[in-house]
């Protein structure tokens, strides 16, 4: 059994590959959307225990599909953490606002992103035995 089974929203295949290597090295499951629209669909049939979600997507930029998760009952307890390269706080806040538990900039350091994955799961599990 794995430790969490994680969609990743994310365009670029790059990213997205180091992004599993590093999850699946350590005991997680990954599957991979490659728009907003597509995760968002991804994420209502296979919820997911976790969303990685890049901003810059096509045909849904990752702040709406942020806003989408959360207004789904089905999706809202999932959390979503942002994985983007902009790092200006005005970044940073929109994410949170629309619905981002995190934030992880790119490049992707492997203990910045272990660490909070581990820690949304956790809260998340948290959430679900209250
Ligand atoms: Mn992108």
């Amino acid at each position: 059994m794995s430790k969490g089974r994680i969609l990743v929203i994310e365009d670029n295949v790059d990213n997205y590959q180091l992004v599993r290597f590093i999850l699946e090295q350590y005991g997680y499951e990954t599957f991979l959307a490659v728009s907003g629209l597509e995760g968002v669909e991804a994420a209502r049939i296979q919820s997911p225990d976790l969303i990685l979600l890049d901003l810059a997507l096509p045909e849904m930029d990752g702040w709406e599909a942020a806003q989408r998760l959360k207004a789904d009952p089905r999706t809202a307890p999932i959390p979503v953490v942002a994985l983007t390269a902009r790092t200006l706080p005005v970044d940073r806040q929109r994410a949170l606002e629309a619905g981002c538990a995190d934030f992880i900039t790119k490049p992707i350091d492997i203990g910045t992103l272990l660490r909070i994955v581990e820690r949304q799961l956790k809260l998340a599990r948290g959430r679900e035995s209250d």
